[in-house]
């Protein structure tokens, strides 16, 4: 296993980190002892940092880490990293409250690494500082209850920017990989936050599996044309590793042979280590993927801001997704952009007024509107929505305010 540090002069942590959000399950629970067998092997094979936060397996995912680390006394032998829900969070004291039931499902008196989950604009940031977070965080850090302080982050590049300016992070947690360069944060984000001497923890490294088993074969095909056998997978984590600002990649693995294919990557690369002939490959791959776009939008942004508040090329990255994996994440995550829930502010397709601003500034000439519509028609569901709606009112949360509407 490689170690890389997140924070200068702190621990040295497995570059594959164990993302806890997909624990394999049995009859709709999770399967306790599969996971058990797969968290020890992860950790006997070199993996010390473990993924968490309050959703995750509503709230099961927190407990069963928690009884693992305790079985097997791992507690100083590993790093937890858990995260604030900070979309739940409306009053003050319900910081507090939500980090001391983290601690009890952990079974832990304190926090390694500790996320603001899924921040998406400075106003997420502000709306928490506004609540008090400022000081809860100097009071933990304090007592020792939070060791490293960090967010993750879903939005727009700017406001990625702008959130790691606005404090004194420790690290961070951008979704990455070789489709995703220019979307969220994308390799700008990272490299601004390496210079910043701000750690950087990878998600998605595979787009939720896409990158890996719903390859389409051209792609597969592309990967099969270099000298030694390797997956789609390895490939995608390979790639990410190269790059010398990534810190820990998480992945959310839940199937043996995957485990040990991570680790097994995670062995052999170092940063800088792929050849020319690799990086090409990859580059290839990234060519065959965008002809297969249902619009090629590469995420550069110069179209961006829209005044209207469409979140353009997020929006295209999700109609693709759902075109060529028929992801109903995608779909998932569009439908909250379109309610403004998830950590999504309001900015679906339906608030484009059309006029026509965005593609005056668009280097591949696309038809910003016509595809805006064909998207939130392929992408928008009365039925989801309608879930969505009702969950949120179960579980009491509010959507963003709507801003305007076009199409
Ligand atoms: S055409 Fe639509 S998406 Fe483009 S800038 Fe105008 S409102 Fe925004
Ligand atoms: S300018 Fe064009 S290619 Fe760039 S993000 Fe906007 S739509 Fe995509």
């Amino acid at each position: 296993m490689q170690y890389r540090k997140l924070v200068n002069d702190g621990e040295d942590l497995s570059v594959l980190g164990y993302g806890c959000m997909r624990f394999p399950s049995k009859n709709g629970r999770i399967d306790k002892e599969k996971t058990e067998k797969q968290l020890l092997y992860a950790y006997e094979n070199g993996v010390n940092y473990y993924d968490t936060a309050y959703p995750y397996h509503n709230g099961k995912s927190e407990v069963i880490l928690g009884e693992f680390i305790k079985k097997h006394d791992l507690r100083d032998k590993v790093y937890i990293a858990d995260k604030l829900p900070t979309f739940f969070i409306t009053k003050s004291q319900q910081i507090q409250k939500y980090f001391d039931t983290q601690l009890e499902r952990l079974s832990t008196d304190y926090i390694d690494y500790y996320l603001m989950h899924m921040l998406d604009s400075l106003t997420s940031w502000e709306k928490l500082k506004r609540l008090g977070i400022i000081d809860f965080i100097k009071e933990k850090k304090e007592s020792g209850q939070i060791k490293h302080i960090g967010f993750s982050f879903h939005g727009r590049p700017e406001e990625f920017i702008k959130i790691l300016d606005d404090y004194d992070w420790e690290f961070c947690q951008i979704q990455f990989n070789y489709l995703d360069e220019y979307n969220q944060a994308g390799l700008a984000g990272l490299k601004k936050a390496y210079e910043k001497g701000i750690g950087v923890v990878i998600m998605e490294p595979l787009r939720g599996g896409n990158l890996a088993a719903k390859a389409p074969d051209k792609v597969k095909k592309k990967f099969d044309e270099y000298s030694e056998k390797r997956s789609a997978a390895f490939w995608a984590l390979r790639w990410i590793w190269n790059h010398k600002e990534v810190g820990v990649v998480l992945s959310g693995m839940n199937v043996d042979e995957h485990i040990e294919e991570n680790i097994k990557v995670a062995n052999l690369t170092t940063a800088n280590s792929m050849s020319e002939e690799e990086i090409e490959i990859v580059d290839e791959v990234k060519e065959i993927y965008r002809h297969l776009m249902k619009v090629p939008c590469t995420g550069c942004n110069y179209c961006m801001p829209c005044p209207f508040g469409v979140a353009i090329p997020s929006i295209f990255s999700e109609y693709n997704d759902k075109y060529f994996f028929n992801s109903r994440l995608s779909q998932l995550q569009y439908i909250g952009r379109v309610l403004g829930v998830f950590g999504a502010s309001k900015s679906g397709a339906n608030l484009c007024t059309a006029c026509g601003k965005c593609e005056k500034h668009c280097p591949q000439n696309i038809q910003i509107r016509k595809e805006l519509k064909n998207a939130h028609k392929e992408l928008d569901s009365k039925v989801i929505k309608l879930i969505v709606k009702i969950a949120m009112k179960f579980i009491g949360l509010k959507g963003t305010k709507k801003k305007r509407s076009g199409i």
